[in-house]
This record gives structure tokens, sequence and C-alpha cells, in this order.
């Protein structure tokens, strides 16, 4: 096959082990910068221009878009869709991921354990919305917040009403949501590929830090997870319509609640804590399941099939 794996940087330990897992199952694999692409929009036969070529002949489509190119990187994989490349995820799955709020109400709608969550904006009110939040400690999240950065503790009444206070003094989106004490400053990473929790591990904050995030300093190991793990991080995966993801959850006293579904998961952490090749699981999804016009992004003229494998 020939495949397009679209990132910024070959040299990530994530984007190495997908060229290296690809390459050792035959295939061609492409590093493609989204952000150096232009997108032919105008013409009916949609095309991308790459360093003065055209982009043709690829099966399919690997998206390692960071969050902060979102906007591009996906007009750019919607633009593969278009020309029926199977994407690994789609456009629109990336983009409600990246949506903290779209996200949780999508997993609610799915009936999936979520912490108890408010979402406001320039609030005047910080005591109401602390209020409907079950009251402190809370969590405070900037919406656009990523690896760690943005999440805050409100510990008591006072600090929590004065971090919503500044923050909505700024003009940012912010979750206000339940601290879950119990959780003990880990968080659970359940590596979904396809209809399959391929890994899994539980990362623990620094010292003295409620955020496990690995960029803050957390560390990492392999955790045997529950069948209602499981089950929540499948079920996560599909209302996100998300093929290949991480899903991060809590384990709270009322079981796992999930926090957010990472559709780029870093592969380091979870390959040396787990001792699976999840970037060749990963590749091996894509033998099985791209197929031309396996995309539900509208303007595809190929036929789509109704859902995903
Ligand atoms: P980011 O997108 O920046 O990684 P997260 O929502 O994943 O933000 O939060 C970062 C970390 O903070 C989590 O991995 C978890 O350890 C901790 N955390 C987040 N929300 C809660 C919560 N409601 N209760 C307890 N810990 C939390
Ligand atoms: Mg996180």
């Amino acid at each position: 096959m020939k495949i397009a794996l679209l990132c910024r940087n070959a040299e990530l330990y994530s984007h190495e082990r997908l060229i290296e897992a690809a390459e050792a199952r035959g295939h061609q694999i492409d590093v493609i910068n989204h952000l150096r692409c232009y997108i032919d929009i105008a013409s009916g036969d949609p095309e991308i221009h790459y360093k003065g070529e055209s982009l043709k002949g690829y099966d399919a489509v690997i998206p390692r878009i960071g969050a902060s190119v979102t906007f591009f990187g996906t007009a750019v994989l919607r633009q593969f869709e278009m020309m029926d490349v199977y994407p690994v995820n789609e456009s629109v799955g990336i983009s409600r991921s990246r949506d903290k709020l779209r996200s949780m109400q999508l997993l609610s709608r799915e009936g999936i354990g979520l912490p108890v969550t408010v979402f406001a904006h320039r609030t005047s009110d910080a005591a109401e919305v602390l209020k409907l939040a079950g009251g402190a400690p809370v969590i405070i999240k900037l919406l656009e917040g990523t690896q760690g950065i943005g999440v805050v503790l409100g510990e008591t009444p006072k600090s929590a009403e004065s971090i919503i206070q500044a923050f909505g003094g700024t003009d940012t989106n912010i979750l206000v949501q339940q601290f879950v004490k119990e959780a003990n400053g880990e968080d659970l990473r359940c590596i979904v590929v396809g209809e399959k929790v391929v890994a899994a591990m539980i990362r623990r904050g620094a010292e003295g830090d409620f955020r496990s995030n690995l960029h803050r300093g957390g560390s990492a190991e392999a955790v045997k997870i529950t069948a209602e793990e499981r089950s929540t991080a499948l079920k996560s995966a599909n209302a996100m319509g998300l093929n290949v993801c991480g899903v991060d959850m809590l384990r709270s006293n009322a079981g796992p609640v999930v926090m957010e579904v990472n559709s780029s998961p870093g592969l380091e952490g979870i390959e040396k804590a787990s001792g699976i090749d999840v970037a060749s699981k990963i590749i091996e999804f894509i033998e099985k399941n791209a197929k031309a016009g396996r995309t539900r992004t509208k303007g595809s003229k190929a036929k789509r099939s109704p859902k995903l494998a």
C-alpha cells in the first residue's frame, strides 16, 4: 500500500515508529507536512499540491495533526477524504476530539460516565457555577488546553471562585469539573485501535501534582483494565467516530469517568509502559480497512460505506 503520514515532524518517536512499522510490513509510507500543502478547492477534481507535485495514488492517510494546527490540518485531511483516500481517523472525529465541550456532549449522549461538569464563558456568577459543579474542590479547565496546561485545581470555595472569575475576565471558555479526588493523581489511558483496546497504562502525576500528564513529569506503567473500563473506552471511541484514539479516564468511586479522547495519542509512553507494538497494530488496522471511498465526508463522489469498520 501507499500510505501518507500527515505530520509536521517525522522525527518524533510516534512518527518514526509508524514509518518503521509500515515499512516492515512492506508498505510505502511518505511523510507529508500538512502545513506545506496547498489544496485546490475550485476544481471539481480535488487535489493536494505538495513540494510542486500533485499528490496521487495514496491508499490511506494517517493523520497526526497537532492541536495548534487543527484547522488547517483537518482541511488537508478532508481533501484526502474527498480524493477517496482512506483516513485512519476522519477529519470530523479529529475536530470533535479537539473540542472538550463538544466531546463531552457526545459522550454524555451515549450515557458514558463523566465527571460532573459545568461549561461557562465570561461568567459573572462564579458561586453559582461552583455550586452546579458540586462545590469545591473543583478542577477548572481551559477548553483549548492540552498536556495539562490550563488545568487548575480550586481547592477551597474562595480559591475556586477567584479562579473562575479570573478566567471569566479573559475571553476564554472554561469547564468547571468535579475533582475526582479518589483518582489520587492517577489516570488511565486506553489505546483503541478499531474495535479493540490494544494497550492500556496508568499514569501517575509527579510528586504533589494532581495532573498525571507525562509532559508534566508523570510516570506510566502497564495496567490490567476491567471489563467496564474496556467497554467505556470502546463506547467513547465510537461516540467520537475515531478508529484510533487514546481514551483517558479516572477511576472514580462511581466507576470509570472519561476526561478526554485524544485522536493522536503519543506512542512512546504507551509502547514503553506496555511493551506492545501499537504502531504495527495501527498499520494492520489500515491493511484490513483501507478501501477507497470508506469515508463519510460529504463531497466524496465514491460510494460510502454506511458504517466504518
Ligand atoms: P489535558 O488535555 O491538558 O491533558 P486533562 O483534562 O486531560 O487536560 O487533564 C490533565 C490531568 O489532570 C489529567 O490527566 C488528570 O490526571 C487530571 N485531572 C483532570 N481532570 C480531573 C478531575 N476532574 N479530577 C481529578 N483529576 C483530574
Ligand atoms: Mg489529558
